[in-house]
């Protein structure tokens, strides 16, 4: 049998394969210096004069049947007179402090991202503190910074990535929802970090801001942003309105005699859910329960009226839509759904702000679906830089 062209297996530059030595538990390939070019310097490419001479191995993508690879090369230490320092060679396509080649880490860190970290581990046979190291290198070295020229919208929010009330701030482009900026903390230092790092100019281009009603971030972005608009975001507008259902609902079933409370009881996401979704089965018994309770009824309708505010595409007849919302939740006698509109009335023009902006909660909620993911599967972040890395990556991937 002849092979041929047995270069293209390990094309590194600079070198070439002498010898593939296959054994029971894997292949070694061994290579040396191409002698048309030997050793080079790694920063400037210049020949480098054998000062001291050794031999290194790195691991390597593994054989289609799953065995291990390990290429080795010889290292040559010397003195390199244009970089006027001492360096040592290494193939540009082998990390110079990681036993593995960049295509290995970069396999490893495409399957981190499909896969948990300990299932990666296992079958690279490497451990997870190893697979953690590579995908952090990979995605450094593959993820670009953001660039803050051009921002005109931003989307702020607080998200839970621990149990034991750990959050981080995250802030997202409200166009592209690339992930922008990632701290520990809901406070509006937070933000402020952010804001610093923008120019005057950049800061002045950012025209509208969507955040959460309840979050400590609206006085930084008054401050620090004197062109935008804060518009609260939709996904926490209907939050805020599902969360004042629920409080009907539980109040209701304390004051519910046996028989109506079992008719209410564990029905919450029956009634906070998308009609729309509902099976028959769910849309009867969704009806028996409007039926029997006429508080729980009244805080339905409220909550698909205001589900029918987002359909408005002037900012006039969103105005108008709201305000007759506010009143029907006034009168409905509901004190959540007072306290809302009461809010609401207030703060009209930030309610009605999705309109103008065409700030939609599309991203942020698919932001946080992400996020959720990404937790679920390394089972809780210990490491918020692996974190951000991780959610930039996607953000911009996306
Ligand atoms: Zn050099």
């Amino acid at each position: 049998m002849k092979v041929r062209n047995i270069k293209a297996l390990v094309p590194f530059k600079g070198y070439v394969v002498t010898e593939i030595r296959f054994e029971e538990i894997g292949a070694q390939i061994n290579l040396d210096f191409d002698k048309r070019s030997g050793p080079r310097c790694p920063h400037c490419e210049e020949k480098l004069p054998r000062n001291k001479v050794g031999r290194r191995a790195v691991m390597d993508c593994p054989m289609p049947h799953g065995s291990i690879v390990y290429l080795t090369f010889p290292t040559v230490q010397g003195f390199c007179r244009s970089c006027d320092r001492y360096a040592t060679t290494c193939p540009r396509e082998v990390h110079p402090d990681c036993q593995a080649t960049w295509r290995l880490m970069r396999l490893v860190s495409s399957w981190a991202a499909l896969a948990t970290n300990s299932e990666v581990a296992t079958m690279f046979e490497i451990s997870d503190a190893t697979v953690r190291r590579y995908d952090k290198i990979v995605l450094e070295a593959d993820t670009p910074p953001p660039c803050l020229d051009g921002l005109t919208k931003l989307l702020i929010d607080e998200k839970s990535v621990r149990k034991g009330h750990c959050y981080v701030t995250i802030i997202l482009d409200g166009e592209t929802g690339e992930l922008l900026h990632m701290r520990e903390g809901r406070k509006k230092e937070c933000v402020e970090s952010f804001f610093e790092r923008l120019t005057e100019e950049q800061r002045a281009g950012i025209t509208a801001v969507g955040i959460d009603r309840s979050g400590a971030y609206q006085a930084a972005v008054e401050a620090w942003l004197p062109n935008a608009d804060i518009v609260y975001d939709r996904f926490h507008l209907v939050m805020n309105v599902n969360q004042a259902v629920d409080e009907v609902r539980r109040s209701q079933c304390r004051r519910a005699g046996t028989e109506e409370r079992q008719l209410i009881k564990g029905q919450r996401y029956l009634i906070l859910g998308n009609h729309e979704n509902l099976d028959a089965d769910g849309r009867g018994k969704l009806d028996l329960l409007l039926e029997a309770n006429e508080a729980i009824s009244t805080a339905y309708i409220l909550k698909e009226q205001f589900r029918a505010l987002f359909n408005y595409r002037r900012q006039g007849w969103a105005r108008r839509a709201l305000a007759n919302w506010c009143e029907l939740a006034h009168a409905s006698g509901l004190a959540p759904f007072q306290r809302l509109a009461r809010s609401f009335t207030r703060h009209c023009e930030r309610v009605c702000g999705f309109v103008k902006h065409g700030l939609t909660s599309g991203l942020i909620e698919g932001f946080n679906n992400l996020v959720s993911r990404m937790i679920h599967k390394a089972c809780g972040y210990r490491d918020l830089d692996y974190l951000e890395l991780k959610l930039r990556h996607h953000s911009v991937m996306r």
